[in-house]
């Protein structure tokens, strides 16, 4: 039986990101996943400020809280167990358990917000994230390579590495070079398991 992702959970964690960006975000997580993702809401998970949490955790927390098809959006730094530095601080996961998916903007935030263009770039990123993990959430993998969309821009399961460009390069490299829509290959999965039907360019 297909799991219900339908009905998708966004949850911010902290103060931080102001509910119209959440929405703005929300929507253009609808447009993506166009007849799979029908509906969100918006929900907030309170926290003491912490710079830094146990991704598998919070993802434990959020199902227990939450449950269901879930995002979870903090400004702390994801920290996972693995010993390697490059991994073990991440921009997203997803908990393969359940259908709760978190991002951290931690590393997404351009080093200074100071007109709409910044701010954009913030959001964008932070969208292009959330698409990767909730693709994730639908049985997609990532894409060693790097496999463009229909409209010339990475699609959104592109993953890159991370040894390769640091950080900050990553996000320029890899982040900012996908798009919104996803690739052939990821298109004809989830056309075949959800019924997805390719967005019109
Ligand atoms: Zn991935
Ligand atoms: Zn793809």
């Amino acid at each position: 039986m297909l799991k219900n992702l339908s009905k998708l959970n966004i949850v911010r964690i902290g103060n931080y990101i102001t509910y119209s960006s959440l929405k703005e975000i929300g929507n253009r997580i609808l447009e993506s996943f166009r007849g799979i993702i029908e509906e969100y809401k918006l929900l907030h998970h309170d926290t003491p400020l912490l710079d830094s949490v146990d991704a598998y955790l919070l993802t434990i927390v959020l199902n227990d809280e939450f449950g269901g098809h879930t995002l979870g959006i903090t400004d702390a730094d994801l920290k996972t167990k693995d010993k390697d530095e490059f991994y073990n601080s991440i921009f997203g996961g997803k908990n393969p358990d359940n259908d709760i998916a978190v991002v951290s903007t931690k590393k997404l935030c351009p080093s200074k917000i100071e007109c709409a263009r910044d701010y954009d770039l913030y959001i964008s990123r932070t969208l292009k994230v959330s698409l990767h993990e909730l693709g994730h959430n639908f049985g997609l993998i990532d894409h060693a390579s790097y496999k463009m969309a229909c409209d010339g821009l990475l699609c959104p399961m592109s993953k890159g590495e991370i040894n390769k460009f640091g950080y900050l390069g990553y996000v320029r490299a890899i982040i900012d070079s996908r798009g919104t829509k996803f690739c052939d290959e990821c298109i004809s999965f989830l056309n075949s398991v959800y019924g997805y039907r390719s967005q019109v360019v």
